[in-house]
C-alpha cells in the first residue's frame, strides 16, 4: 500500500506538519512557505512524484 504524504496547497511541497489540533479541527503549517490553515492536499508517493515531474 503506498504511502500517502501531505502537501502544502500553495508551493506543493511536501513541507506539511501539523500546527494545531483541537475541537474546531485541525491546522497546518508549511515550512517552506509559511502557509497556515486547515487545507492541505493528499495524495500518495507514487502521484506525488509524477506531479513534481511534471512541473519541473
Ligand atoms: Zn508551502
Amino acid at each position: 500500500m503506498a504511502r500517502t504524504i501531505e502537501i502544502c496547497p500553495v508551493c506543493k511541497k511536501a513541507t506539511i506538519t501539523l500546527y494545531m489540533g483541537g475541537y474546531l479541527g485541525k491546522v497546518y503549517r508549511c515550512s517552506e512557505c509559511d502557509y497556515v490553515g486547515p487545507v492541505i492536499l493528499e495524495m500518495d508517493a507514487d502521484e506525488y512524484a509524477r506531479m513534481v515531474s511534471d512541473t519541473q
